[in-house]
């Protein structure tokens, strides 16, 4: 036996410790693997399938590996390929197949045709239009796709807690009428006698009834497989467990790896606590724990150690290292969302080894400006769940069609399209009397003509025609301005947001992203081939990524990988945590977890990110940044408040960042010795509202702010 685990250390260079060791031999009967970020549960889980197939003799058809997600099933059989290459592949899979497999089999003996109705095989009619329906009908008001996410994780926790439909309405309630509207999606979906609707939970849902329900079935897949292992258990909801209990009846041989420190998907369902019960459900079961990390560096791995420790709700786990040390962390503050856009950017250009290196954020929709500047530079870049919602959004739709008109300001079917968001107040009567109307011509001169108005509205849309003579001639940068601004389109679009429930910062986020990507263009054609340009390009970073890429992910899809160098970038009060995930300790929790999940993810180089304000708004650094502030520098006072950056001072910038520059106020102090942009080498002397430096020949005093702000002195 330590053969294999010597022929692995020849072979791969990877000596298990003792508590890996044993977690590879126990291969029969039930086993619990809780142990901290980075300390190889994935890697003992994968040895030890090596280890039943090599020396067990176990034929690997036998062994299924349930893994949390496609992306993580693909990456656990590369990293099987790249230690095993010789042996041939095991089913990794994630639960959802599986349980598909089992649901198709379920209907089929029970004499269903069945539709899915959620993911890529889903048509027109599909869970959001359903679910958008029956929300129309019982609450009569449109469903926003705020709303529509809400109810959607919502059901998804009933479905996946396996609460019983008659008790729907006591669990805690989203909005008025959620559990209403979600019997109603219930029923309808299963109203036929022979035909059922089925989305991802009802897979899983289906496939736990048929286990428990059809013991021939449930006998056939028993049969299928003598070892069964699950990563990422942490994020297992009762029903997967469940299935997974009926798939290990008979033999018990299963493999659970965790990290409740980890668990990041409470919010749909995922059943940590059903790990502490472990013991209940399988009274011989052997549970280890692991505390050795042996990814990150000596100072990642005691600063994330000791950030983790604020959560209440955990077991008590020492995460330690025996690794080097290596850089520290840094955290950088920088003034504006662009300024942190630049200066990644600026790193990455500079970054050899792209495919060691990611970019995590919070919230998919920050990802587009970083796919545009990338794409721009030709940074190749990966991105396996890249969000395409952002290039078939509606506003995306409005502007191009505001740009459509100019090219023939005759177009009438184009006006109607917009003349609702220009502000102006108009009905839709007015609308369709306008399309009625056989005159032709100018739109703006046929809807004046056709449509009787008040005359503030005739003054409004005197100004714009003439602001559609102007835009065949402007950038595009200037065109969605106006837009904006001077065609009514934002003023409207706050209007829609309020009576619809819409967040508008949201919306208007989009807009933002708009006048950037098209900042660098010349015309309104170049924009609209540029935007259909990037939605190809992150349909290649997520199907077809190029070799050496950096990858870009969300914190909760970064899960169990590994990178060289590591960007959490805004990582601001409201986007992590979250105003929802302030609400209440447990969710807190769950996004301190979550933060927790990305600083993980790092090796060597850990990089954390934050700016100060957004289009003229002051924004907050995250308090997860704070607390990390506070342990790498447990003497320093909290930031300072900056009070003296006034939000009027802050005006579209014209002056260049210097990315290498000191941009965080704790960075300088007495006696550093810096380079100053226009100055060259000194010494500081002082430091409060104003930078004293002694340069060769003079002293000289700056405002602090503004030094931060562009970054003009850089250290020695
Ligand atoms: P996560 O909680 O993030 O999923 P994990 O516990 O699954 O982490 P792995 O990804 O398996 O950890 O391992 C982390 C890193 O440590 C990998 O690069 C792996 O090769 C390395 N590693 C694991 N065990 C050992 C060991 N005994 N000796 C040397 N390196 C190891
Ligand atoms: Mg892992």
């Amino acid at each position: 036996m330590r053969d294999f685990f010597e022929r692995k250390k020849e072979e791969l260079g990877i000596e298990l410790n003792a508590v890996q060791q044993q977690a590879v031999l126990e291969t029969e009967g039930p086993l619990l693997l809780l142990a901290c970020p980075g300390s190889g549960k994935t890697t003992t889980m994968i040895m030890r399938i090596g280890y039943l197939i090599e020396e067990k003799k176990v034929p690997p058809s036998r062994i299924k590996a349930i893994t949390f997600s496609r992306a993580s099933a693909a990456d656990m059989k590369a990293r099987f390929e790249k230690l095993f290459p010789h042996l041939p592949s095991v089913n990794f899979s994630t639960i959802h197949s599986l349980a598909f497999e089992i649901t198709r089999h379920y209907l089929e003996k029970t004499d269903r045709n069945y539709e899915l109705i959620e993911g890529k095989g889903s048509h027109q009619f599909n869970k959001q239009s359903l679910l958008k329906r029956i929300y129309k009908d019982v609450l009569k008001e449109d469903c926003t796709d705020d709303e529509l996410g809400t109810l959607s994780t919502f059901i998804s926790g009933l479905k996946n807690k396996l609460i019983p439909m008659d008790k729907w309405e006591e669990v805690e309630q989203p909005f008025k009428n959620a559990s209403l509207i979600a019997k109603k999606y219930e029923q309808h979906k299963t109203k036929q006698t022979h035909f059922i609707y089925v989305d991802f939970d009802d897979m899983l849902v289906l496939a736990e009834e048929a286990l428990r329900l059809d013991d021939a079935l449930a006998d056939e897949f028993r049969g299928r497989f003598d070892y069964l292992l699950t990563d990422e258990s942490q994020d297992t909801s009762l029903v997967q467990h469940m299935i997974v209990e009926h798939l290990v009846a008979y033999h018990g041989n299963l493999c659970v790896v965790a990290d409740d420190d980890q668990s990041i998907y409470t919010w749909r369902g995922a059943d940590p606590t059903y790990l502490l019960e472990f013991k209940k459900v399988y009274p011989d079961a052997l549970i280890l724990q692991m505390e050795q990390n042996y990814r990150s560096s000596k100072e990642i791995v005691e600063t994330a150690a000791k950030f983790i420790t604020r959560n209440q709700d955990r077991y008590p786990k020492q995460m330690f290292t025996k690794n080097a040390a290596n850089k520290p962390i840094q955290l950088k503050q920088v003034s504006t969302p662009k300024d942190q856009l630049d200066y990644v950017i600026y790193e990455l250009l500079n970054e050899k080894n792209l495919s060691e290196t990611a970019i995590l954020f919070r919230n998919n929709a920050s990802s587009t400006m970083y796919v545009s500047e990338l794409h721009r530079r030709g940074i190749p870049f990966y991105m396996k769940d890249a969000d395409d919602k952002f290039f078939n959004h509606w506003i995306i739709e409005d502007i191009l069609n505001f740009m459509r008109l100019s090219f023939n300001v005759e177009r009438k079917d184009i006006f109607a399209k917009i003349i609702l968001k220009m502000n102006l107040y108009v009905s839709r009567s007015q609308v369709t009397k306008f399309q009625n109307a056989k005159a032709s011509g100018n739109v703006f001169d046929v809807f004046m003509k056709t449509v009787p108005l008040k005359e503030r509205q005739v003054k409004k849309l005197q100004d714009y025609k003439k602001g559609y003579e102007v835009i065949p001639e402007m950038r595009p940068m200037r065109v969605i301005q106006l837009i904006r601004e001077d065609l009514g389109y934002e003023a409207a679009l706050k209007s829609r947001a309020e009576k619809f429930g819409y967040r508008f910062d949201h919306l208007n986020d989009i807009l933002d992203t708009l006048e950037n990507i098209a900042m660098p263009l010349r015309t309104m054609v170049e924009f609209a081939q540029r935007l259909k340009e990037l939605e190809e390009a992150v349909q290649t970073a997520k199907f077809n990524p190029p070799e050496n890429a950096v990858t870009l992910s969300t914190f909760h899809s970064s899960k169990g990988l590994e990178f060289g160098r590591v960007f959490m970038i805004d990582l601001q009060k409201g986007i992590i945590p979250s105003e929802e995930d302030e609400q209440d300790v447990r969710t807190l929790e769950e996004a301190r977890r979550l933060f927790y999940v990305g600083m993980t993810r790092a090796k060597n180089r850990l990089e954390l990110l934050s700016f100060q304000e957004d289009e003229g708004k002051k924004k907050e650094d995250s308090r997860f940044l704070n607390e990390v502030r506070r342990i790498i520098n447990p003497n320093q006072a909290p930031v300072e408040k900056r009070k003296t950056i006034a939000t009027k001072q802050v005006q579209r910038k014209t002056v260049q960042v210097n990315p290498k520059g000191i941009q965080n106020r704790q960075e300088l102090s007495v006696g550093l010795e810096v380079v100053h942009r226009v100055f060259g080498k000194g010494k500081i002397l002082s430091v409060d509202s104003k930078v004293k430096i002694q340069f060769e020949h003079e002293q000289k005093e700056f405002d602090t702010n503004t030094i931060l702000q562009y970054g003009f002195i850089e250290r020695v």
